[in-house]
């Protein structure tokens, strides 16, 4: 038996993540803002500092796994919501999480999105990838969801990439997927909405398998890449999306 912890576990993808460790027959710790073991709202400092100190305590002998899924979808206002749980609430959780991992030669999974090599606006993911909060935050509400959104999955999916060497080093593998359109509740809020339902009906019929992925599908490639088979995947950002990527992008990968 394991123990793992992650972020965002209540519904959607972190929900499917935790129920396959169980079933594993692994121990889950879930951080959420609702219906978690330990209860907290990423997208506050405070909040990060209750998370990371709950978790040392509940984890003190070490993780095997942590996930950090927890976020907003492109559609919640204010849009600098967006950048505070998604990127700066990821990274506060990781190097919360860190070394706890480290004790147990553990895997670090990041649930980046398809959305992260969309096109971006470079002085947003700028701000992000300097750390700057307060500018990122405010930036993030002159732009529309979409930009906010990718935009933070893009400069999340780097810090991975620029992290996991020197994660490596301690012991810890980290990699991230890259879900593409997911049935949960983050996508079925947006899809009725009346600014975005046009939009996620066509993406969703182009999907090159001809089908949406499940949460179950994302939980599937998450406990791969945490498991012992993937020992020498390190840094890599797994598309998990019907095709969808390679349709947009075939010359990039
Ligand atoms: P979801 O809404 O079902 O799950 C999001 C989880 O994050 C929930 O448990 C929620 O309570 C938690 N959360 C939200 N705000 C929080 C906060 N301030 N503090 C702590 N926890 C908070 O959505 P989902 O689709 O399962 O999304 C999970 C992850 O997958 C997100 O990072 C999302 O960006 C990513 N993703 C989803 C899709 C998709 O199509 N559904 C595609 C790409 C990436």
């Amino acid at each position: 038996m394991g123990m793992y912890a992650m972020t965002g576990g209540a519904t959607g993808i972190g929900a499917a993540i935790k129920n396959r460790l169980h079933t594993e027959g692994h121990e889950v710790t879930v951080i959420d803002i609702k219906n978690a073991d330990i209860e907290a709202d990423l997208s506050s400092d405070g909040g990060r500092q209750h998370a990371n100190a709950e978790l040392a305590k509940v984890a003190s002998a070490g993780l095997d796994g942590f996930i950090a899924c927890a976020g907003v979808g492109s559609h919640v206002t204010p849009f600098s919501l967006i950048t505070s749980v998604n990127y700066f609430g990821a990274i506060a959780s990781i190097e919360g999480a860190r070394d706890l991992v480290a004790k147990n030669n553990g895997a670090l999974v990041i649930v980046s999105s398809q959305s992260a090599v969309m096109d971006y606006d470079k002085n947003y993911v700028q701000l992000l990838e300097e750390g700057k909060e307060v500018e990122a935050c405010a930036a993030a509400d002159t732009l529309d969801g979409q930009t906010a959104y990718g935009g933070g999955k893009l400069a999340l999916t780097r810090w991975m990439r620029k992290h996991c060497t020197e994660y490596a080093t301690m012991g810890v593998r980290m990699n991230a997927i890259a879900p593409g359109y997911t049935e949960t509740p983050l996508n079925l809020e947006a899809a009725t909405s009346p600014e975005y339902a046009e939009a996620m009906a066509q993406y969703k019929a182009s999907i090159p398998v001809g089908f949406a992925g499940t949460p179950e599908d994302q939980a599937a490639a998450t406990c791969f890449l945490l498991s012992p088979e993937a020992r020498y995947i390190c840094g890599t950002v797994l598309f998990v999306d019907g095709g969808s990527d390679a349709q947009m992008r075939p010359t990039e990968f």
